[in-house]
């Protein structure tokens, strides 16, 4: 990916939240780069921070410190037609998409409100034959345009979803768990319109989820979050035959083996200790209640993001002397 230019960086970026008895740490210096056309993977439990990442990068929490840049430009120093343009380029994908769809509009309605908002078109016409044209691509057609949300189904739904974001013809879409709320079946007919899409247009997704399986079938590489932190980040592939943090291997472990026999033989790497609140972070490094690896050194001091090879990057003071073990 090295050769790809830097589409979207995050520069040490925080989003804090003041909440009652000091300031939650939502995101807490995060550093991401995703390269035009790159499809990266952010994971993690829920409350680790993925969530409020993707919505820092919609410009819809302003971070408190670091920079979000877009082609090199910083999108808090954006004049209001910047704004504008840049609305159009980074689009999101929800997890409910019956809760994003207007219950009252018809689906072609739905699929064009990007389009109405920036005036792409002003012919009825034309307009009509692009909402087709949409729906084609997403694998809905002419007999869903006047249909109302009601009457489809969860995959088609999202779908539709979809539609409206490639609306705007993006360079970026946030694909905030677009597929948890979809049986596992649907789950794949999604991932695999996605990687469809992705290679007939070239826009970069960040595809946020806290299941592991389904996202690597679509990542070019991984970023796993702690505690509003990225821990780990890699190739796909590495993060699961090559990774490093514990933390990484505990999520990989408690990934089901559909073969019973592989399942009852593999090990797994269950996490005691108690998750720390991101309100009051400890010092030291934030997985080290719950490492089975944790020495005095981690809760003294907290690791950094650093490189191993080829682009690998490990938050983990212990990284190079644990057992490489695949999960
Ligand atoms: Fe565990 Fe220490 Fe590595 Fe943190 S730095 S993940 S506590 S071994």
């Amino acid at each position: 990916m090295s050769e790809k230019k830097a589409l979207l960086e995050l520069k040490n970026v925080k989003t804090f939240f003041k909440v009652k008895g000091g300031m939650l740490k939502a995101v807490n210096g995060v550093d991401l780069t995703i390269h035009e056309g790159e499809t990266v993977g952010l994971v993690g439990e829920s409350g680790c921070g993925k969530s409020t990442l993707g919505k820092t990068i919609m410009r819809l929490y302003k971070p408190q410190e670091g920079q979000v840049l877009f082609d090199g430009q910083d999108i808090w120093q954006y004049k209001r037609r910047d704004v504008f343009n840049y609305t159009r380029q980074v689009q999101m994908i929800f997890q409910d998409p019956y809760a994003s769809l207007d219950p009252l509009s018809v689906i072609g309605d739905s699929a064009a409100e990007g389009m109405d908002i920036h005036h792409l078109f002003t012919d009825k016409k034309q307009r009509e034959s692009e909402i087709l044209r949409l729906l084609n691509q997403v694998g809905l057609n002419e007999s869903h345009v006047d249909r109302y949300p009601h009457e489809f189904s969860g995959g088609q739904r999202q779908r539709v979803g979809i539609a409206r974001a490639l609306a705007m013809n993006p360079r970026l879409i946030v694909c905030d768990e677009p597929i948890s709320a979809l049986d596992v079946s649907i789950q794949a007919q999604v991932v695999n319109l996605l990687k469809k899409l992705q290679r007939e247009r070239g826009m970069a997704y960040l595809f946020i989820t806290h299941d592991l399986s389904m996202v690597r079938q679509i990542s070019d590489r991984i970023a796993v979050m702690y505690l509003g932190n990225i821990v780990e980040i890699a190739n796909s592939e590495d993060i699961y035959l090559h990774n490093r943090h514990p933390y990484t291997r505990a999520l990989l472990s408690a990934i089901p083996i559909a073969d019973p026999t592989v399942e009852k033989q593999r090990k797994r790497m269950v996490l005691g200790g108690d998750v720390p609140s991101p309100v009051n972070l400890p010092k030291g490094c934030s997985f080290a209640s719950r490492c089975p690896y944790a020495t005095e050194a981690c809760r003294q001091s907290a690791p950094a993001l650093r490189p191993m090879e080829d682009g690998h990057l490990v938050a983990c003071h212990r990284a190079e002397e644990l057992p490489e073990e695949a999960y």
